[in-house]
């Protein structure tokens, strides 16, 4: 399916609940983002506060100059489990989807209104008018913060028994490893997601601190700037990799292997026709991309071996595309 042949009757709205920002597209019949705007994620648990989140899309839709009667369908990207009505949010996001919904069917009286898993939203538009073009099923990682996942089979999402389905982020890379949120240790969201490699960067560095404060020393400067900002500043690292540091080497060689091996394993069940790479981390896929293909290659079972690993097209667009095409299909 490509773009210019989705039949979409009007305008739609897509909204990506995030655990920082919220981002919102108004979209066209052919999929194009309108105008989008980004608000600072808040709490959506009160109908006042879901009232005034909702008013202020009206607001937006207004100042791009259409009338919110015209909006015909709105998604909803959610950061957590969608099964059927049931929806079991991260820890950090604070929702009533049920206040939302009934906020945004006051303030867009003719949209149908949809939801879904976040991750799901983006595997969606990445096979349907993304990089996933052409390919009948299509396995979605992103990877920004923690690790997402997307199963798209013959255009379909696939959500399974428990709305868990493609969780590859919590798939096993390391027996009695790093402790993860899930309860369980050694997830492949602890080693290959923005944090994983800013905390095996760390690890590196503070376990070689001699090396590590002559680089500061000799090279004050440019020490300083390659010291990753925050704990999922994984930029920093990839931008230290390009310099050579060793701390970054290290976390992105910890970081392509156990994402490679995690593919593997996830391929040799499933078989898609691509791997499609999303989130911040995949902006930086020249730097990983190659190593991770061959440890990937070396994992997966032989006929599955020539499986591409690419970086997703659409970006941080995915989600909000994704929720507003969910909105016209489902
Ligand atoms: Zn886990």
């Amino acid at each position: 399916m490509s773009i210019g042949v989705i039949d979409m009757e009007g305008l739609r709205l897509g909204i990506d609940l995030g655990g920082t920002t919220v981002k919102v597209g108004l979209v066209d019949e052919e999929l194009e983002i309108v105008d989008k705007v980004i608000y600072r994620s808040r709490p959506l648990d009160e109908m006042a506060a879901c009232a005034e989140f909702s008013d202020q899309l009206k607001a937006f839709v207004v100042e791009a100059r259409y009338d919110p009667a015209e909006i015909e369908g709105i998604g909803v990207a959610i950061p957590g489990t969608v099964l059927g009505a049931e929806v079991e949010l991260l820890p950090n996001i604070q929702l009533d989807l049920q206040l939302l919904l009934e906020s945004l069917r006051d303030y867009f009286p003719n949209a149908d209104l949809a939801y879904l898993n976040d991750a799901n939203a983006g595997a969606l538009a990445e096979a349907a008018f993304g990089a996933g073009v052409g390919y009948r099923n299509v396995l979605y990682v992103t990877i920004g913060t923690g690790i997402g996942a997307g199963v798209v089979i013959g255009g379909k999402v696939i959500a399974g028994a428990h709305g868990a389905a493609g969780e590859i982020g919590h798939v096993s890379v390391a027996k009695g490893g790093r402790r993860c949120s899930c309860g369980r240790r050694g997830c492949l969201e602890q080693y290959a997601s923005a944090r994983g490699i800013v905390r095996t960067f760390r690890e590196v560095g503070a376990n070689a601190p001699s090396v590590y404060e002559s680089l500061d020393h000799q090279q004050d400067h440019l020490a300083h700037m390659l010291m990753p900002k925050h704990d999922a500043d994984s930029l920093t690292v990839f931008r230290a990799y390009e310099e050579g540091d060793f701390r970054a080497v290290k976390a992105v060689d910890v970081f392509a292997k156990s994402l490679g091996f995690a593919l593997g394993q996830v391929c040799t069940v499933l078989d898609p026709d691509v791997v499609l790479l999303g989130g911040g981390v995949a902006g930086s896929a020249h730097v990983y991309l190659s190593k991770v293909q061959q440890v990937f290659s070396e994992s997966v079972i032989e006929p599955c071996r020539e499986t591409e690993i690419l970086p997703g097209r659409l970006g941080n667009s995915a989600n909000m595309l994704g929720a507003a095409y969910y909105s016209m299909i489902q």
